[in-house]
This record gives structure tokens, C-alpha cells and sequence, in this order.
């Protein structure tokens, strides 16, 4: 059942908004555009400009592309477009995270979320609308509605936090946006595809440009898309562990029922050792008297042993009607002391974008909010 989610899913190169004339350009990969163009009678060298156009300056519309000629412009526009979602909301914390509530053509709707810090910039973004899973603690998994995002809009959140925070033809060291995390709405995993083709496409060294090791992609325990993510992607896996216990993990993350942690480790290792100069990212959210316990954190340096990791130890951020509460800062400390004098890295998360509900785990898109009359805001 958990395997294989009856959703929605765009194809692989094409916008779920898009109208059968304009293909979005936004999502297809370099050859496409190439065999597209090639199917206009437009040379290769075409293609190469519009990728530049597209990825390195930004620009939405083939007017802007200043070195193609007045009918070639034209041409690109009766077939293709550069879409982008619509921003419906763009609310600002006091801490200084954004989070944009983006809409799509069929009415979706994700949040993306942008969190300056001193040395990088982390844009966390959405693989689906909601989540077919139903981790007992995420506001998102408690969302009905659900679809995959095509890549077309997945790269586009990206697009749009670098339209809104200015940066287009920026040098590398004047970046705002140096991370990008798939720690928003929905399981990556269980849309692998499009999350695949969306890493390809920000890590073109012509186009975006991001390292393979600022791409972090956070999954539940999809265990078999862990060894296909290790064969053919090469970004940082981060993993939702959060219980150290099969009992446990089965009741607060879901999915464990179906991979539980005697499968999941060996898939860790496998990618730790394909990978041996990263860490895997182990998530671990503090639930007041339900995982914080001493006993806890020695069965989770047991788990780890003989694993590169550092653990982030998130504070649950409250949503409304959720049913637990986070760990007092004492107990969060003493879990973390424990992991450390046993030479695991272990920094706690601190909590960004509370007052705008852009925390992890907060996340949930507004129109659902006001259909789903339970759940209440203020
Ligand atoms: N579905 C993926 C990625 C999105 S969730 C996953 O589960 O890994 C991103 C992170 O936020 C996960 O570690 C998730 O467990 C955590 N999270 C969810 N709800 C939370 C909450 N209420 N408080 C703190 N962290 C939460
Ligand atoms: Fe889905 Fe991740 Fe939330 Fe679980 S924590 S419900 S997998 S988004």
C-alpha cells in the first residue's frame, strides 16, 4: 500500500498547468529542448542560449532573450513557455524566513520556504501537495489532497525564490540561496522521477549551478529509492528516523510498517559507503515523554554505530490541534550530551519561521486550511 500511492503524477517533462501548445520549458531536460528546437529547424547552439537564458539570467519571456532575432523569439513563444507558479502569499518572519505559498493552474497549492542564516541561505522546498503518508506529528501529512509536483514544478520554486530575492546574475559568493533541502510538503521518494530529474536540472553546471553536496533530499524510509538515490543521484539523504524502536517508529512514522529499521539501516550503509566523505543527515524531532528519553539516545547511539551521521535534533514545532509537545530544553540538552560523548555530531535545530507556521512540519497549504473547518488558525 505504502509503496506505490495512488496520486496524480504530471509526466516526467511536462507542467500539470500546461496547455498541449506551450510546453513549459521549465522541467524538460537539455536534450529535449534540443530535440525540441531541432524539431523547428533551430540549431543546437539555440538551445544552449535558451538554457543560459533560463537558468542563468532568469528572464519569463522570450521577448528578454536580446541575442535571438525577432522571429526565432517568436517562433519559441507560439510552442513554448517559461511558466512559473503564482505566488498567493508571501509572508515574512521576524526571524527573516519567507515563506511563499505558490499556486499551480489546477488550483494546488505548496509552500517554499527560504531561511537566511549568517553563512548560507536554505531553500526548503515541496516534492508533492500534501502527503500520502501520516506521520503523527507533521501538519502537512494531515492534508487530503494530494499530487506529485511535476519537475517542472519543483525547479520553479526555486526560480521564484531567486526572482524574489533578486539574485539572477549574481556571482557564486553573492548567493542568497546556496542549499536547497526537499524537507517541504510530501515524501521526495514517493515521487522519485520528477524529484530526479529536478536534482539534474538545479546541479547543470551550465544552468543553476548547485553542487551535488548542497542538495539534501529527506525521506521517511523509502528504503529502495535510498539505493537507487545512491546509484543515481549523489545528493545528501537525510532520514526522519525519530523513534529508535520498531513500536514506536511503526505508530508515529507510518511508513515503518512497511520498511521497518532492520531494513532501513543496511540502506544507510550502503550509502555511506558509496559516499564515505559525507555524513547522512539523521532527523529526530523531541516529542515530550513519547522518544526524549535517556534510554532513547543510548539505543540511538546503538543504531548508529559504524554509521557516518550527524543527528539534528528538531524541537517539535506545535501546529494546530497537534497532539504533542516538544521536549523542555533540559531534556533536549541532556539527549544531545549523551549522543556527543559518544562522538556523534548532534546540533538541535533551532526553530525558524515559527510565527508564519514556516517550521517543519508546519507546513500545509492555506486553501486546504480553510476547507478543513477543523483545523483553526488563531
Ligand atoms: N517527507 C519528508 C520530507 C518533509 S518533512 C520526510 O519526512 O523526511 C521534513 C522534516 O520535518 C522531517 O524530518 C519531518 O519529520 C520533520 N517534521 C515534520 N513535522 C514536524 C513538526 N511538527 N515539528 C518538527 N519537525 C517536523
Ligand atoms: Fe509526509 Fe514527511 Fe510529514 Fe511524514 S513527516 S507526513 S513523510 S511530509
Amino acid at each position: 500500500m505504502l509503496d506505490a500511492p495512488l496520486i496524480k503524477t504530471p509526466e516526467c517533462s511536462s507542467d500539470a498547468a500546461e496547455d498541449a501548445q506551450h510546453r513549459n520549458l521549465i522541467g524538460m531536460s537539455r536534450d529535449e529542448i534540443r530535440d525540441a528546437l531541432a524539431g523547428l529547424s533551430l540549431e543546437p547552439f539555440r538551445a544552449k542560449q535558451l538554457w543560459n537564458w533560463l537558468y542563468v539570467r532568469g528572464v519569463r519571456s522570450f521577448d528578454a532573450m536580446s541575442n535571438m532575432s525577432k522571429p526565432t523569439r517568436a517562433m519559441l513563444a507560439e510552442h513554448f513557455a517559461i511558466d512559473r507558479a503564482e505566488i498567493r502569499e508571501d509572508a515574512l518572519s521576524e526571524d527573516g524566513t519567507r515563506k511563499w505559498l505558490l499556486g499551480f493552474g489546477d488550483k494546488n497549492e505548496v509552500e517554499t520556504v527560504f531561511i537566511p542564516e549568517a553563512d548560507r541561505g536554505t531553500l526548503c522546498i515541496s516534492s508533492q501537495v500534501g502527503c500520502t503518508l501520516a506521520c503523527t506529528f507533521c501538519h502537512t501529512g494531515t492534508q487530503k489532497l494530494v499530487r506529485n509536483l511535476s519537475a517542472g514544478e519543483i525547479v520553479g520554486q526555486v526560480l521564484t525564490a531567486r526572482d524574489e530575492l533578486g539574485e539572477w546574475n549574481t556571482k557564486e559568493d553573492g548567493r542568497k540561496v546556496t542549499n536547497i533541502v526537499f524537507m517541504g510538503m510530501g515524501e521526495p521518494l514517493f515521487n522519485y522521477d520528477h524529484v530526479a530529474r529536478a536534482c539534474e536540472l538545479l546541479t547543470d553546471g551550465d544552468g543553476v549551478a548547485l553542487s551535488k553536496r548542497k542538495v539534501t533530499i529527506s525521506t521517511s524510509g523509502v528504503v529502495p529509492r535510498i539505493y537507487q538515490m545512491a546509484d543515481e543521484l549523489g545528493v545528501n539523504l537525510a532520514i526522519s528516523l525519530h523513534a529508535v524502536r520498531n513500536e514506536l517508529r511503526n505508530e508515529i512514522v507510518p511508513i515503518n510498517r512497511k520498511w521497518p529499521l532492520e531494513e532501513l539501516l543496511p540502506a544507510l550503509h550502503y550509502y555511506a559507503e558509496k559516499f564515505p566523505s559525507r555524513r547522512i543527515l539523521i532527523e529526530y524531532v523531541m516529542l515530550k515523554d513519547v522518544n526524549d528519553s535517556e534510554s532513547d539516545a543510548y539505543a540511538l547511539v546503538d543504531l548508529m554505530r559504524g554509521l557516518p551521521v550527524k543527528v539534528n535534533l528538531i524541537p517539535f514545532n506545535p501546529w494546530p490541534g497537534s497532539p504533542y509537545e516538544c521536549s523542555s530544553n533540559n531534556r533536549i540538552h541532556k539527549f544531545a550530551d549523551i549522543l556527543a560523548a559518544h562522538h556523534i555530531s548532534v546540533p538541535i535545530r533551532r526553530t525558524r519561521g515559527q510565527d508564519i507556521l514556516a517550521a517543519c512540519g508546519q507546513l500545509k497549504s492555506q486553501s486546504e486550511r480553510k476547507r478543513g473547518q477543523k483545523v483553526k488558525l488563531h
